[in-house]
């Protein structure tokens, strides 16, 4: 036929006529030819040196821009490697989609190349997967992965890409129609708006609670809720808490900014709202000692199971921006505001005043050789003084992580991208490549322990083809 086209093609058209503007991976067989085609589509692809980094660029690359991250690898250990990418990106609740190649359907079980039954292999770290066992399920299986991506919570989905599949033919005009008939089809989020009741019901225990508290998290990033958190945080006058990757939706040299008094806050608050951000490691469970045992949790969580696991107070399911603009509504109409005088706003600004001396203090010497502080000072500094839009900051290295966390400001949200709840060393540099593709407007800034660098230092050659710039500056 003379408009006849093979698997690849398909594949490709598939993701390019879905919005896919950029895949991250390694190319080999069987899905080099789908790579090719991808960028004659207008698809830039990423070459790393590794799946496993590719894999953490495609998961990061999700959250910054709200869109699944692609990865795509090759066969039995290609898949294996990207593992860690999936996993990742299941267990921050960042959208990716995992696209490999696999052997042929006919060969299977006979000990073909890079054999490996690769939907058991994916399936504890993804939500959804698929094989297309046909050219003709192609475009199908594609809009399925990307639309249960995003669809609810956020995470990562497998599509599995047979050689014979691959190879196999059709005619351009049946692909056309496939997908335009498929382009109908595809899910949308449908969530049920939370009922004005619960709504009321939140807003009344913010207004009568003593000693309020807001934390946010990186649901609440990814959400884009940083114009609705601020306005709630500035109407009511509720000190607030980002968790690391919240840093920024409200600015950390804010007023009410609540971090540097972290233990206070969280030690005696009495009402918690917490936006995007689970009860887990990070926030320690919401339990005493940390937590005072009466304080009363209000979530607002896109996942009904995750409402369920912590069993709060007062529940929300749903889209932290669309939750917090009801709320806001609510409170527009008989507006409060605890002012600065207000005992437990005043007891915070105190504690938070007095920790930060304490730190400017220790800031402020400058010790050779390095310690922690002083690099992380002359780099806050530098990046203070560029103005926005501020860098990208890319962290991680367990103390590196840990110090940059209370020394480096984050003014936008973001800006922040660490180890996570996973603590996933070696993410650094596939999160730079995905933070320069993702928001070429701004710098990106990684400041990694030399053994968390130590992981992925390869990618390094991929930051210079793919950034314009690369700086690199290593202190041993
Ligand atoms: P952090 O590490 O910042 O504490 P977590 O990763 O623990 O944050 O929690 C993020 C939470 O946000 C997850 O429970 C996830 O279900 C939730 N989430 C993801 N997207 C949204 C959204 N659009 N609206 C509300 N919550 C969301």
């Amino acid at each position: 036929m003379a408009d006849s086209i093979d698997g690849n093609v398909v594949a490709a058209k598939s993701f390019a006529r879905f919005g896919v503007t950029h895949m991250f991976g390694v190319v080999g067989i069987p899905v080099t030819s789908l790579a090719n085609r991808a960028m004659q589509l207008g698809i830039r692809f990423v070459a790393f040196h590794n799946e496993q980094s590719a894999g953490y660029a495609a998961s990061a690359y999700g959250y910054l821009t709200g869109r699944p991250g692609i990865l795509l690898t090759v066969s039995g250990p290609g898949c294996v490697h990207g593992l860690a990418g999936l996993s990742n990106s299941m267990v921050n609740t960042w959208p990716m989609v995992m696209i490999s190649g696999s052997c042929d359907q006919n060969d299977f079980g006979r000990g073909d190349f890079q054999e490996l039954d690769q939907i058991e292999a994916v399936k504890p770290f993804s939500k959804f997967s698929v094989k297309a066992k046909n050219i003709k399920e192609i475009p199908n299986c594609v809009a399925q992965v990307l639309d249960r991506a995003v669809l609810g919570r956020p995470g990562g989905c497998y599509l599995d890409l047979p050689t014979d599949v691959l190879h196999q033919t059709i005619s351009e005009s049946e692909v056309e129609s496939l997908l335009s008939e498929v382009e109908k089809g595809r899910e949308s989020e449908k969530l049920a708006s939370v009922a004005s009741s619960e709504i009321e019901k939140a807003v009344a225990l913010l207004r009568k609670a003593e000693r309020p508290l807001i934390v946010f998290g990186k649901g609440a990033a990814y959400a884009r809720a940083e114009n609705e958190l601020k306005w709630l945080v500035e109407t009511t006058g509720i000190p607030f808490l980002p968790t690391p990757m919240g840093k920024g939706l409200v600015p950390d040299d804010h007023s009410l900014a609540a971090s540097a008094a972290r233990s206070l806050a969280i030690g005696k608050c009495d009402v918690a709202f917490v936006v995007g951000a689970r009860l887990n490691w990070l926030l320690h469970f919401g339990e005493p000692p940390k937590w005072s045992k009466d304080v009363k949790f209000i979530l607002v969580d896109i996942s009904e199971e995750e409402i369920q696991l912590r069993k709060p107070h007062l529940g929300l399911v749903g889209d932290a921006k669309k939750v917090l603009k009801l709320i806001n509504e609510e409170i527009k109409d008989d507006p409060f505001n605890l002012g600065s005088s207000h005992p437990w706003v005043a007891a915070i600004s105190k504690k938070v005043k007095e920790n930060v001396s304490r730190m400017e203090a220790q800031l402020a010497r400058d010790v050779v050789p390095f310690n922690f502080l002083t690099p992380l000072r002359i780099i806050r500094d530098t990046i203070l003084g560029l103005g926005s839009p501020t860098p990208v900051l890319v962290s991680e290295g367990a103390n590196t992580m840990d110090v940059g966390r209370s020394v480096l400001v984050q003014t936008e949200p973001r800006t922040r991208v660490d180890a996570g709840t996973w603590g996933t060393m070696g993410v650094g540099l596939g999160y730079c490549i995905a933070a320069a593709v993702a928001n070429p407007d701004r710098l990106v800034v990684a400041v990694e322990g030399d053994s968390g660098f130590g992981f992925s230092a390869m990618e390094v050659e991929v930051c210079w083809l793919y950034t314009e710039t690369c700086y690199f500056y290593y202190y041993p």
